[in-house]
């Protein structure tokens, strides 16, 4: 495969480039591509990866994690069904995919199924990442019935006990029911999708147990397994294995800031699934005015950390001077 059908693949996966391209999506693609190499501040392409925090609220206070812990960095609320569709609209012929998730529990916004179809409709690809830590069997099947392609599950331990090491509050034993559940309600209504993974967040609490749930994994019926290194300043969580990293993790040069952006639930837009503060916002939505967000101050200066030229003369966005990907590049 080509040096540029592996960077597609890697991009958006198989199946978002199968269904769901058209001559003008793999155009914007291209282009997209080329002013990240070329480090162009100012762009015409547009993102084709969306991120959508459907809700800041979650179910569980997972210590790990600034939601668990209550720094929310912004009010708590849920992204109502008519803002997600006028942003849909506007970014819809440029869209490989939607990932519909990002600080909260996906699953807590009621209208969460009305905008995997909206999207799926318009031919972009969803995805959602659950705790599945819910007792309505109905949200479940849902997700099923409105065309969801792929659900990632967390499930970071093998009993009560691993598994709340790290998912405070949680309940395991209704995690792998509504697992269980879902992979028997995809089976039964014919469906192939969606395509379910169990992600497995590594720490040193539950290291021990990775492979171990790699075989329940195998056994229940899921499509695939990840193990993934928490991200955590504090050294002495980390495991003292190698396990895979989180997407991005290892990425030297930024490419988000020229394929992908981030829509809150508040309107608000971000650069990157980092961000969550709403002093770290770059910019708030205003139906067909994206494109002037997308190449206001904030984006350009912060592209210009990565080698661009010209452009304004603005102190870098916080966020992203203190970036592994830049500090790494003055390294
Ligand atoms: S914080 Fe890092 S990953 Fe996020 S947009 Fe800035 S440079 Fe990119």
């Amino acid at each position: 495969m080509t040096r540029w059908g592996r960077l597609l693949v890697r991009s958006l996966g198989w199946d978002a480039l199968r269904c769901n391209s058209t001559p003008k999506k793999l155009t914007n693609l291209g282009r997209a591509h080329l002013n990240c190499r070329l480090g162009r501040m100012w762009v015409a392409s547009h993102p084709y990866v969306l991120i959508v925090d459907v809700t800041n609220l979650c179910n569980l206070r997972c210590r790990f994690c600034p939601t668990g812990r209550g720094e929310y960095g912004r009010q708590k609320g849920i992204l109502p069904l008519a803002t997600f569709q006028q942003f849909i609209d506007e970014l819809k012929p440029y869209l490989y995919l939607a990932l519909l998730y990002d600080w909260g529990e996906p699953l807590l916004n009621g209208e969460l199924p009305r905008m995997i179809a909206y999207a799926e409709q318009n031919n972009i690809c969803t995805s959602v990442h659950s705790n599945l830590c819910v007792r309505d069997d109905g949200a479940l099947r849902e997700l099923v019935d409105a065309g969801l392609s792929h659900l990632t599950v967390s499930v970071d331990g093998v009993d009560p006990c691993s598994y709340r090491s790290f998912r405070t509050g949680g309940d395991f034993a209704l995690v792998m029911r509504n697992l269980a559940g879902l992979l028997e309600y995809r089976s039964r209504s014919g469906r192939r999708k969606p395509r379910i993974t169990w992600k497995y967040v590594v720490h040193r609490a539950n290291e021990a147990y990775v492979e171990k749930a790699r075989q329940m994994a195998r056994e229940i019926g899921v499509d695939a397994f990840l193990a993934a290194t928490i991200q955590s300043e504090d050294s002495s969580v980390l495991p003292r294995g190698t396990f895979g990293s989180m997407p991005g993790q290892d990425q030297k040069r930024c490419s988000w800031l020229w394929t992908t952006v981030v829509l809150h639930w508040d309107g608000c837009i971000g650069p990157c699934c980092y961000q969550f503060r709403q002093e770290d916002d770059f910019g708030r939505y205003e139906p067909g005015e994206f494109m002037r967000i997308w190449n206001n101050d904030r984006f350009q200066v912060a592209r210009g950390l990565f080698g661009g030229a010209g452009g304004a003369e603005l102190p870098p966005p916080v966020l992203c001077l203190h970036c592994h990907k830049v500090e790494s590049r003055r390294r």
